[in-house]
């Protein structure tokens, strides 16, 4: 598998090289270069296949070239060991469960996938690896824990003070071992930029082995389109409906991963893209001008971004704003939509969505409503409910909650992330 740039200035690489580096040198992200469809026969015997099995499929598509077969085979035994359940509410709706993982998070999916990716091509080296993360919650505790305990690998977590959920800041200060927590005094937006700085730095390249675990990482990707194919498995074992994902968006990752899933072969109509206040996509998908903003503060709080990332890579697979248009329909609702989503969900299907699945569902319920047609429509439920709402936590969560939070609290100013990545 070769990669290129989304900024088109930089050679392409191995698959070892963009995953190690996370962003390309000339500050672009890494898209593979050719996405095979996959062979007539794997789609016909999808329904009868496991989940870990649709997974090594579609990798082994990918990323053959790159390592053994049995070694794959190993990665993604090890990373994708929990279930993503497509739960139906009625006839033409049903949700995607993907927070079955140790963080309770669909982010669980790319972080441990990469992290067992990257393990795997350090092998036979010598320095240790940096991992730098921004997140605005979810990413911090899944890479962290993707990571804890791998050898030769320190985790440094960005995340904006006072931003975050408490259950989240203590999922993200509670780890220790090879994983530290930075509170930027800052927004989300912030972080994000201070880590992209820190790539760029000279000094800090020539001194340390650095590299991100955003959703920037193709392998963090990579393995969130398995679960795209997993949900039309099940799905076809109940209708033989076209089908529609609403995928709750921040910066796009998620999404994306359906795009590829989709170039793959995989028979989706529609993605709706659902957006909470922060609407740059809906907004560039009307216009056809992509104007990002800054960030603005949401009851989701995962998908306040106001200059989506992944978007670099959604731009690549179109060659307009009209041809994204004919697969992605985007919308953005409010906090007030969401709740009042949360609570028809309860009492329509007795269901509890957390409010970034609500922002799904409200997509999925908009584009239905503007576009009346006989598909089958699937929500991403990308958090456990305990994440955000007064639900019982479950047992993963309870135990960091009564752990002392332990963070060193940091500017916005890139140069204190400068000084504590070269002191510490
Ligand atoms: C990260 C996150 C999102 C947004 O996903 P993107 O891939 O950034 O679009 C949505 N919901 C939750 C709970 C998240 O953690």
């Amino acid at each position: 598998m070769k990669l290129y740039s989304t900024n088109h200035q930089s050679p392409t690489v191995s698959l070892r090289e963009a995953v190690m580096n996370g962003l390309a040198p000339d500050g672009g992200l890494y898209m593979p270069e050719e996405l095979k469809r996959l062979p007539e026969e794997f789609f016909k015997k999808l329904e009868s296949l496991s989940f870990q099995e649709i997974a090594f499929e579609v990798a082994w598509s990918l990323m053959k070239e790159e390592m053994a077969e049995k070694d794959l085979k190993t990665i993604v035994d090890e990373a994708i060991n929990f279930d993503a359940p497509l739960v139906p509410l009625s006839d033409t709706l049903s949700v995607l469960e993907l927070f079955h993982g140790p963080t309770l998070a669909f982010k669980d999916f790319g972080a441990r996938f990469m992290a067992r990716l990257m393990a795997h091509f350090l092998k036979d080296s010598k320095k240790e690896l940096t991992i730098l993360v921004a997140t605005s919650g979810d990413t911090g505790s899944a890479v962290a824990s993707g990571f804890f305990g791998i050898p030769g690998v320190r985790v440094i977590l960005l995340y904006p003070s006072g931003k975050v959920s408490e259950i989240q800041e203590k999922q993200l200060t509670t780890m220790g071992g090879n994983v530290t927590a930075l509170e930027v005094k800052g927004v989300f937006d912030d972080c994000q930029r201070m880590v992209k700085e820190a790539f760029l730095d000279k000094e800090l390249k020539s001194k340390l082995s650095l590299s991100s675990a955003n959703s920037i990482n193709i392998g963090r990707l990579i393995p969130q389109s398995f679960y795209y194919f997993y949900a039309y498995a099940q799905a076809r074992l109940r209708t033989t409906r076209e089908l529609i994902f609403s995928v709750p968006s921040g910066n796009f990752g998620n999404l994306t991963a359906g795009l590829i899933a989709k170039r793959m072969g995989l028979p989706v109509t529609r993605f709706i893209a659902a957006c909470n206040a922060n609407d740059v996509v809906p907004q560039y998908l009307k216009t056809g001008r992509f104007e990002p903003k800054p960030s603005k503060k949401t009851m989701s709080n995962a998908m306040d971004v106001g200059n989506p990332s992944n978007f670099a890579r959604m731009r690549e697979l179109y060659d307009s704003s009209k041809t994204m248009r004919q697969d992605i329909w985007s919308r953005s609702f409010s906090d007030a939509e969401t709740e009042a989503a949360m609570k028809e969900v309860q009492e329509k299907y007795h269901y509890i969505l957390e409010p970034h699945g609500a922002v799904g569902y409200l997509g999925a319920q908009a584009f239905l409503k503007e576009n009346p047609s006989d598909v089958s429509a699937i929500i991403l439920e990308t958090a456990h409910p305990a994440k955000f709402l007064n639900v019982p936590l479950p047992v993963e969560l309870q135990v960091c909650r009564n752990r002392p939070k332990k963070s060193v609290l940091i500017s916005s100013e890139f140069r204190d992330l400068k000084n504590f990545l070269l002191k510490n």
